[in-house]
């Protein structure tokens, strides 16, 4: 036989013992420990997968890996049982423009990228109404000895504790449109802000009532938590706190 056909036949065995050998040992790990699946390449193989469930799984594994506990997160969850700690003041507040503000007041301060973000937002919301709505801030960050004050007049499901509230974290914002608070679900200014908000990062926390969200509904209040997780709660009509709860602390 010639020299050159053993090389090939000895090349082709080669090769073919090691792709049975990668695909067992991948079986064989599987078997022992649980891979996430979207990790198994052989799993993948088998379940022939489309290119948007992949994609969904990608985009979910981003979204569960944000920092939910850290205090200067934007994503930071907070409610009775996630405080922020106690010596925490947001250090990167800035005044917001008074254009954006519902009395003219230049007293209103935002975390700087929620403020940049919410007034490309305000811009679009009166380009959408032909410049005739215009959308302000009427309470956005309060410091912890504001909102111990709030607290003390109120109560638990209508004001947030002292550090548990997201206007302390610098993150939230309580809209009015053309001098009046925004009420209710219907609406065409709500609806646009369904519409538009997670672009610029914006999410409605308090939605679900009381037993899904900890508060009563609040369509006025809306919260920086960055494009992608608000893009996220969009799609899939979930609020913060029912994201949370079904995914990073699962009751149970
Ligand atoms: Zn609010």
């Amino acid at each position: 036989m010639k020299k050159s056909l053993v090389i090939v036949r000895v090349f082709i065995g080669v090769f073919l013992s090691g792709i049975v050998f990668w695909w067992y040992s991948f079986r064989f790990i599987n078997n022992q420990v649980n891979i996430p699946r979207s990790y198994n390449p052989v799993s993948w193989f088998y379940e022939q997968k489309s290119e948007e469930e992949i994609e969904e799984e990608m985009e979910k594994e981003v979204i569960m890996n944000m920092d939910y506990y850290s205090d200067e997160s934007f994503q930071k969850f907070l409610d009775d049982y996630h405080p922020l700690s106690q010596n925490y003041e947001a250090n990167d507040v800035v005044k917001i423009n008074s254009d954006f503000t519902s009395n003219k007041s230049s007293n209103f301060k935002l975390r700087e990228k929620a403020a940049e973000m919410f007034e490309w937002m305000a811009w679009a919301f009166s380009n959408a109404f032909d410049f005739k709505a215009r959308l302000t801030i009427n309470s956005a960050w309060r410091s912890q000895k504001y909102q111990r004050q709030l607290a003390a007049n109120c109560s638990a499901w209508r004001c947030a504790k002292p550090w548990t509230s997201e206007h302390e974290a610098g993150l939230a914002l309580d809209l009015w449109v053309n001098g009046g608070n925004i009420k209710a679900w219907s609406g065409k200014y709500y609806q646009w802000l369904v519409d538009n908000a997670y672009k610029y990062g914006f999410h409605n926390s308090y939605q679900k009532w009381l037993e899904v969200d900890g508060k009563i509904v609040e369509p006025w209040h809306w919260r920086y938590v960055w494009v992608d997780l608000a893009t996220y709660l969009y799609e899939h009509n979930q609020t913060f706190a029912e994201y949370f709860y079904e995914n990073i602390e699962p009751k149970n």
